[in-house]
């Protein structure tokens, strides 16, 4: 293949790396080709020139077809994927297929950037002078392409202009078809309606922010604070100077009013990115999104990697939410790819939180970010008040005493209404045999079935098996089976019995699937009428209830007596989000938190004081056992079907590997759970003081796991894990 270059390609099939591949015709950087890759056609990437090819010439197959004019992903988005697949050992071709719309991923055809029809010289003075055309419909269009921005054919379709009209302006000379790119940024105007005067702080905090420059910005704003606002505002700057604005959020299916929020205030089009979507309305809004025509996008984690024809800032709403991190396949942190796509591209990122995670609040806190603060409620409401809520020892179930229950009577009798937050769905958690202790468990998993009443059944919620209730114990026989502890399900039970005057609604995943079983769910609590809500953390995202003037979380102590040390963090986060959620209006708000070990050390500064005092604290104890972020974690997870295989792969591996200075591996051990859907499983922790240890480690086990593993373990690597589960 003389006359021919090599190029490297990244291919969807799960090795490390690329291949190499000739092609007669020079290739850009970003575009897909169609390859042969094990006797099946592939669409691939191009990444770089292949400088020192390794395949022999022989051997060296050609690139089948070129599928793109332009570049998919633009270098700087390009170098942003290339890094992510080195930084989190995922396979540079499963990264992009990660990014990609499926139907681009398979080589569909992108949109070339939208065709708009725009005004030549001639034809605004043409408009301007009223020496208009005879064909009135020509008229017409001329007059509204004058008061309006440049009309895609989709557009002009839908306004009624037909072929023969629009060719009819062309040929005059009076319009042209214009790529989106092509059109000057001060020709698309944009309207933005500031309805709210700033509080003194968000002002702050909008002018500390330089559009210029690749800076992080950390935005603490307690819960109330207007950090919406903000960011309105930061986006409204953004779009003036023509370029484009990216949100992140950690929901959109069950926070609509997110959008909404968004498409309000700006009257040019705002792109969504979530899966919920079809794959067809998730290829348009990304093309739109890639071409220029949309100027806002928000969208949840995949959401980073949109081609973005020119991106002014990046925001990360709620960035402590785990949700950023992909859990299994691609483990990417999309919080972490944010800051680095920044600065690739030259722009800052906003993280906003009124509870900011710990790594976030460290890197402020070395000056790498720069902190903002918003420690006000926007509309003046008081910070709620927490108050700690001793529950007996020996109590299984974790609900209030009498004293509450008057509370929250006396709460309702005023006209107000009461958030039950139970991190717990199903009706009990545990169920129980009083005559011989057997407990119902799960076969594949090491874990408690769950008891449901609504569907009813026994549900796992690890695998999902389900299993009829049983009337008699499966061990002693007898009928003295008792369902154990109190879930968001059984909750909704007692409190109706409780308070037969008042709604109640409950809010789980288990009931409340889409937009419009939330928006049913929410329509009483935004009547005003009083009642009580009670559900699991999905009612502490991000909602907006201004009568609810007493909050209750329901058994705290889990999250501070569990093994992952991320489980104080999370707790404490879910706590001042719950908290938050009462008195944002005029009402002063009251949070309970009831629990058997009152004086947990250290609490006092999470509700005394503020979320970030409370931070500290445990940034310093972080620090003192050296764990993350004052430690670098990677996490290697593997799971067979026999008992101990994933165990003793783990242990051959480990090794195999050079010690690096400064750098622990720990294990392998099993996991809290051990064996979940019928998986054994076993994991190693490294570990390490800098990141470059870490990555070194982390390459020699990915090397020895490849030619150690069989085909009958499965295993994976966890940069950065969020949880050891
Ligand atoms: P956060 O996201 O920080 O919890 P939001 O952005 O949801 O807070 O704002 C909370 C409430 O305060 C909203 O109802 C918002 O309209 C209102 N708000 C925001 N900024 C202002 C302001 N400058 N003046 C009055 N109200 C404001
Ligand atoms: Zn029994
Ligand atoms: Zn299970």
């Amino acid at each position: 293949m003389s006359n021919s270059t090599i190029y490297n390609i990244a291919i969807p099939v799960p090795l490390p790396g690329t291949f190499e591949y000739a092609s007669p015709l020079p290739l850009k950087p970003g575009i897909r080709v169609s390859v042969t890759f094990a006797r099946r056609r592939l669409t691939g990437v191009v990444i770089s020139l292949c400088d020192d090819p390794v395949t022999p010439a022989a051997k060296l197959k050609p690139i089948d077809a070129i599928l793109d004019a332009e570049p998919v992903f633009d270098q700087a988005l390009l170098n942003l994927l290339i890094w992510a697949s080195n930084y989190y050992f995922h396979p540079i071709g499963e990264v992009f297929s990660a990014a990609l719309p499926s139907k681009i991923k398979h080589g569909g055809a992108l949109e070339a950037a939208t065709e708009r029809l725009t005004l030549t010289e001639l034809g605004i003075q043409m408009a301007k002078v009223g020496n208009l055309p005879r064909a009135p419909k020509q008229a017409q269009l001329l007059t509204r392409l004058q008061s309006s921005e440049p009309m895609s054919r989709a557009d002009l379709t839908q306004a009624g202009y037909s072929a023969a009209v629009i060719r009819g302006l062309i040929q005059k000379n009076w319009a042209c078809w214009r790529s989106v790119k092509d059109v000057p940024a001060n020709d698309a105007p944009h309207h933005f309606k500031a309805a709210i005067s700033l509080t003194e702080a968000q002002r702050q905090a909008i002018a500390a922010v330089e559009l210029d420059q690749p800076m992080t910005y950390l935005l603490y704003g307690v819960t109330g604070s207007g950090k919406t606002e903000v960011y309105l505002r930061l986006i409204d700057q953004v779009l003036r100077t023509g370029k484009q604005a990216l949100i992140l959020v950690p929901e959109i299916a069950l926070t609509p009013q997110t959008v909404d929020r968004f498409q309000d205030r700006f009257d040019c089009r705002v792109g969504a990115l979530h899966s919920g979507m079809t794959a067809a309305e998730r290829n348009r809004q990304w093309q739109a999104a890639r071409s220029g025509g949309t100027k806002i996008i928000i969208g949840t984690r995949s959401a980073i990697f949109t081609p973005m024809a020119s991106i002014g800032i990046i925001i990360v709403d709620e960035e402590h939410d785990t949700s950023y991190k992909q859990q299994d396949g691609f483990h990417y942190s999309a919080r972490d790819l944010a800051t680095v796509r920044a600065a690739n591209e030259g722009i800052p990122v906003v993280l906003g939180s009124a509870t900011p995670s710990l790594e976030s609040i460290a890197n402020a806190e070395a000056g790498k970010y720069q902190l903002l603060k918003l420690l006000d409620r926007a509309n003046g409401a008081k910070r709620e008040r927490y108050q700690m809520l001793p529950m007996p020892p020996n109590q299984s179930d974790p609900l209030p005493n009498q004293a509450l229950f008057t509370e929250i009577r006396e709460t309702l009798e005023r006209g107000e209404q009461v958030l039950v937050m139970r991190n717990r769905r199903g009706y009990a958690p545990v169920l129980f045999c009083t005559e011989c202790r057997w407990i119902a468990e799960c076969q594949a998993c090491d874990a408690r079935l769950t008891v449901h009443r609504q569907q009813t059944g026994l549900k796992c919620h690890h695998c999902g098996a389900s299993h009829p209730i049983p009337t008699h114990c499966p061990n002693c026989s007898h009928v003295t089976l008792t369902p154990v502890g109190d879930g968001t399900q059984r909750l909704e039970t007692t409190f109706q019995t409780a308070f037969p005057d008042f709604p109640i609604v409950r809010i789980d995943s288990d009931n409340i699937k889409d937009r419009l079983s939330l928006d049913r769910a929410l329509a009483k609590l935004q009547g005003g009428e009083p009642c009580i809500l009670i559900g699991t953390q999905l009612i502490a995202k991000g909602h907006h209830f201004p009568l609810v003037t007493l909050a209750v979380v329901l058994d705290i102590d889990q999250g501070f007596l569990s093994a992952d040390f991320k489980a104080v963090e999370r707790t404490a986060q879910l706590i001042i989000q719950t908290g938050g959620r009462s008195g944002r209006d005029e009402l002063a708000g009251k949070v309970y938190l009831s629990s058997r070990m009152p004086d947990l050390p250290g609490l006092n500064a999470l509700i005394d004081q503020d979320y970030l005092t409370y931070a500290k604290q445990m940034l310093a104890d972080r620090s003192r056992y050296e764990l993350p972020p004052f430690a670098h974690h990677g996490l290697i997870r593997a799971d067979a079907k026999t008992p101990g295989l994933a165990d003793q792969l783990l242990q051959r591996v480990q090794r195999l590997v050079r010690a690096e200075r400064q750098t622990e591996i720990l294990g392998p051990t099993s996991p809290a759970m051990a064996k979940r859907a019928g998986w054994h499983r076993s994991q190693l922790l490294i570990s390490a003081s800098s990141r470059q240890a870490r990555h070194k480690v982390l390459q020699q086990l990915q090397v020895a796991l490849t030619q150690a593993a069989p085909r009958t373990i499965r295993w994976s690597i966890d940069v950065d894990p969020a949880d050891f589960f």
